[in-house]
């Protein structure tokens, strides 16, 4: 059985580092990094989210505000709130919680958030900073799932990286951080792909972000990978008090024997997006007063 790779344990050393960080500002009669989400809809799981996110932010010391909007809310609207973030001297960092309703287009959205408070990494500049010398507001996920591999000292330079998954919010920036901070070789998979077990057979390090559960099994690993599994799925479960359990992408039980290194969901990558969102508003703060 590989070691777990803990995110909850890394996500809570960030938060303290975060804390530390707001308490001297504190000390210092500076006023504290505030972050602003935005939340459309009844979605659950959005909901559940948010709801983490403002407690991560309540734990370190931040200011934090919620918008939130019906699902009825238009683009129009939207624009108009998310112009007043960007305007607003007083906000740090802003999120706008996906998925979003169908008539509001993420493509439409995303762009018209300032690149300097985009604490998510979603836009263009965020993006395209992976691959420059000062990488600047790095997509949440994969930055978390950098720190991950970073603090348990997982070795990376020259492994051969398997990356299942090719969003723009994953699997894309996943696999260019790969190459330019972990310094691995990467092979990238998405749904079109012949013969997926072909590549994640050689995989010394494979992350799946997909959100099909059971997508990866024991016949598609060989020994000693290192598993990510950011796949995030909830299965209805009448046993639990929620009434449903969250799944990776991966059939733990099978392959966490031969793994070396391997994540649980949840308690895997999930806190560690939550920890990377306190990161880049405290980042996004120290810019801001520069
Ligand atoms: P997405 O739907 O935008 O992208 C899914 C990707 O998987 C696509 O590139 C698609 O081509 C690929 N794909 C689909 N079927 C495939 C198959 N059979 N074989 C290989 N590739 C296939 O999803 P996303 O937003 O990137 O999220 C992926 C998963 O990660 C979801 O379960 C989501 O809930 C989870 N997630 C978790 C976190 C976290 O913090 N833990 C954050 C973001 C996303």
């Amino acid at each position: 059985m590989g070691l777990l790779l803990d995110g909850k344990k890394i996500a809570n050393e960030i938060q303290s580092e975060v804390a530390q960080r707001v308490g001297e500002l504190i000390n210092n009669n500076k006023r504290v990094p505030h972050l602003a989400i935005i939340l459309i809809g009844e979605d659950g799981a959005s909901h559940s989210y948010v709801n983490g996110k403002m407690k991560a932010c309540k734990a370190v010391g931040f200011e934090y505000t919620l918008l939130q909007f019906a699902t009825t809310i238009t683009e129009k609207k939207l624009f108009k709130h998310i112009e007043q973030l960007n305007q607003d001297d007083d906000i740090d960092g802003f999120i706008v919680q996906l998925p979003l309703p169908k008539h509001i287009s993420v493509e439409h959205i995303i762009p018209l958030i300032d690149s300097k408070k985009d604490v998510d990494g979603f836009t263009n500049h965020n993006f395209g900073s992976i691959v420059s010398d000062q990488p600047l507001l790095l997509p949440a996920t994969p930055f978390g799932v950098m720190e991950l591999l970073k603090r348990y000292q997982v070795t990376t330079k020259g492994k051969h990286c398997v990356i299942v998954g090719a969003s723009r919010i994953v699997g894309a920036p996943m696999s260019l951080m790969m190459v330019e901070q972990a310094q691995a070789t990467v092979t990238i998979c998405h749904k079109f792909t012949q013969d997926l077990a072909k590549h994640t057979r050689n995989a010394d390090i494979l992350i799946v972000a997909v959100g099909k559960p059971g997508l990866i099994t024991a016949d598609m690993v060989k020994s000693g990978v290192v598993i990510i599994d950011v796949g995030t799925t909830r299965i209805p479960d009448a046993t639990k008090k929620s009434g449903f359990r969250l799944s990776g992408d991966v059939d733990f039980e099978k392959v966490a024997p031969l793994s070396s290194f391997i994540t649980p969901v949840p308690g895997g990558v999930g806190p560690l997006t939550i920890a990377s969102l306190l990161l880049n508003t405290l980042k996004a703060y120290e810019r801001h007063h520069d």
